[in-house]
């Protein structure tokens, strides 16, 4: 292997992939158009799914990674390792999904695939998403260069 190509990914990446790509295809996007799904897999090996849901009140939408992380919540599970998210263009999870899932997994990896190729961009780290990320403990003040 050359130093250009990346490394393998992990079968059960490739599977999350494939699983979310069929998620995706249930999303009800009836205003974008624009089809997303993930899985979520937790330090067990659990998975959860979850597309996008869009509602005429836009800002009700719902996002394929919150609906995922909602329903590992209501099964109990919080210790996240991995979430993989495909959509048309390998869409980043928006902001409001980095914070709600950096909540529960900081450390969690995040994978972007797409609907049809099998490019993949990650693992990235969640915590690099969402630099300063807003929780309750005490956030250090930046050290002044006066
Ligand atoms: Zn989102």
């Amino acid at each position: 292997m050359d130093e250009s190509t990346p490394p393998a990914l992990p079968k059960r990446i490739r599977e999350a992939i494939e699983r979310a790509r069929e998620i995706a295809s249930r999303a009800h996007c009836p205003y974008s158009q624009f089809h997303v799904g993930c899985v979520l897999i937790d330090a067990s090996g659990r998975w959860f799914e979850g597309c996008n849901v869009e509602n005429a009140s836009y800002s009700v939408t719902l996002c394929a990674e919150r609906v995922a992380a909602s329903q590992a919540v209501a099964q109990g599970s919080r210790d996240w390792k991995e979430i993989i998210i495909v959509s048309p263009t390998r869409v980043s999870p928006c902001g409001t999904c980095r914070q709600f899932l950096f909540e529960f997994a900081p450390d969690m990896q995040v994978y972007l695939g797409d609907l049809t190729t099998d490019d993949v961009i990650g693992p990235l780290a969640l915590r690099d998403f969402l630099p300063m990320a807003m929780t309750l403990q005490q956030t250090e003040l930046p050290r002044r260069n006066s």
